[in-house]
């Protein structure tokens, strides 16, 4: 009876992932993503944050769903005009189950209150919702097997500027492959989203000479908040 209910509960949330028909495909095992099947899952008609990550939070799409302690979907306003994305969730975030926690989350808490926001005002998410064992970083394929979850939850928060806070971050939002110096510093668009790129903070706590540069960055974020009134 037991196994009975597990099986069940493994069959629901593999629908509720991937869509029925892909469950059941005898090539199902070989495809990991809905889309290149054209079923659409039904966390895709989500329109509330709560209900999609209740959805979502059992993923085994990529590796990282097998070393994660805690899925790590997002935290804040659910409607803030800037919404953060960091890389990777680390050990901290694993535990906890938060994005930006412990130190790293505390500098970022300064970083915001120096241009007069707060947690209350911001949606703040990582690229990928799992922890890559180790601390390394995602893989390409990983990055890419969870952006669609990432794509979802940008569009449920529509905010009006993103700011990516980390390589992996700015490179996956900005379909790039360019060190971060070279996307920093600067305003970029795409679609309609306002992208602008800094360092981690948890980056920043190892290599403060960075700081400079980051405030400079937010100092940018600030200015489009008040552009954009
Ligand atoms: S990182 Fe994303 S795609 Fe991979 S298991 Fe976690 S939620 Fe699923």
């Amino acid at each position: 009876m037991a196994l009975n209910s597990a099986i069940q509960e493994f069959i629901h949330q593999q629908i509720e992932l991937y869509g029925d028909e892909l469950v059941f495909s005898p090539q199902s095992s070989t495809k990991d993503n809905p889309q290149d099947d054209g079923v659409k899952p039904s966390w895709e008609s989500c329109e509330e944050l709560i209900s999609f990550q209740e959805k979502i939070n059992h993923c085994v799409r990529c590796a990282l769903g097998k070393s994660r302690t805690n899925f790590v979907f997002g935290s804040g306003n659910p409607h803030a005009e800037v919404m953060l994305i960091g890389d990777a969730p680390d050990t901290m975030e694993d535990e906890q189950g938060f994005p930006f926690v412990g130190p790293a989350g505390q500098l970022l808490d300064k970083i915001l209150q120096a241009i007069h926001l707060d947690r209350t005002r911001v949606y703040l998410c990582n690229v990928v919702k799992c922890h890559p064992s180790q601390n390394r970083s995602p893989l390409l394929s990983e990055l890419e097997t969870c952006r669609p979850f990432l794509n979802k939850q940008i569009a449920l928060v529509n905010p009006n500027v993103i700011l990516c806070m980390g390589e992996q971050a700015a490179n996956s939002v900005l379909h790039s492959n360019d060190p971060i110096q070279r996307l920093r510093g600067r305003l970029h668009q795409s679609g309609q989203y306002k992208i602008i790129v800094t360092y981690h903070p948890a980056f920043l706590l190892q290599h403060p000479q960075y700081k400079r540069d980051t405030w400079f960055d937010v100092q940018l974020l600030a200015k489009q908040l008040k552009t954009n009134g």
